[in-house]
């Protein structure tokens, strides 16, 4: 089970390193079979790698970003190797609102998650459909379209035992809205993520952890961890409190 905070562009650094701290001391009261991740903005990487390092804890960090390019001429992007170099164990790729506000493709998307491969990070790649795709009847399709644009990269394909992905079911509709997902939609798109990783990985597919992202909190966790293919959870605004994050994490 994987439960992963993103924080988006919230928290100045000292209020992140306090949340940091507060997780590192509630973490021991989590089951070992979880695994807990932040993703902090790329400002406030090191100052929150150094104390979860100082509290030798388990918690693991990652990014919200990166690009496709290993160096160059990207004024304002930062590289995977450069997260890796940094002790950054995971990158988050192709959320919505860097699919929507900065019309990332999946074609980038896909370029990125190569790159983070090469570096040694592991991917979360966020798939979702919008609430107009949904009303249409074009979950299944819209999916696996983002689903394939990752998984026909032989080479991707061949990294994903080393490396290990994890896919984030993020329907845009439910992220930040407080209209979640029931368990029920949610594990019908998992079921369907499931399938396409087997028809692609056989039997590596069940190695993969697919989690679901939008307006998760305390009251509803438990019902996806109750899924059979829901692996746990990537956390937006309910991240960035300690106390609901952990509670959060306790019942994966
Ligand atoms: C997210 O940012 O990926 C997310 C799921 O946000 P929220 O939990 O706030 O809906």
């Amino acid at each position: 089970m994987l439960i992963a905070g993103n924080w988006k562009m919230n928290l100045m650094p000292h209020e992140g390193m306090m949340l940091t701290h507060e997780i590192c001391m509630g973490i021991s009261d989590i089951p070992s079979h979880v695994d807990i991740l932040i993703c902090p903005p790329f400002t406030h990487l090191a100052q929150c790698s150094l104390i979860i390092e100082n509290n030798e804890s388990p918690l693991l960090i990652g990014a919200q970003n990166c690009h496709d390019s290993d160096e160059g001429a990207f004024t304002g992007e930062i590289s995977a190797s450069m997260l890796a170099s940094m002790g950054i164990d995971y990158v988050i790729l192709g959320h919505s609102e860097r699919r929507f506000l900065f019309n990332e493709s999946n074609d980038f998307i896909a370029r990125k998650c190569l790159t983070a491969f090469k570096a040694g990070l592991t991917p979360i790649v966020c798939i979702g459909e919008t609430l107009e795709q949904r009303n249409k009847g074009i979950v299944h399709p819209v999916i696996q379209e983002q689903v394939l644009s990752i998984l026909h990269h032989e080479q991707i394909v061949s990294s994903i035992s080393a490396h290990n992905i994890v896919f984030a079911y993020e329907p845009v509709w439910a992220i930040g809205t407080g209209l979640a997902a029931s368990p029920e939609q949610a594990e019908d798109v998992h079921a369907f993520i499931r399938l396409q990783l087997e028809e692609k990985l056989g039997d590596h597919a069940s190695m993969i952890d697919v989690i679901y992202g939008g307006s998760v909190k305390l009251e509803n966790a438990k019902d996806y961890f109750l899924q059979p293919n829901i692996d746990g959870a990537l956390i937006g605004g309910a991240s960035l409190n300690a106390e609901s994050f952990l509670a959060i994490a306790a019942q994966a």
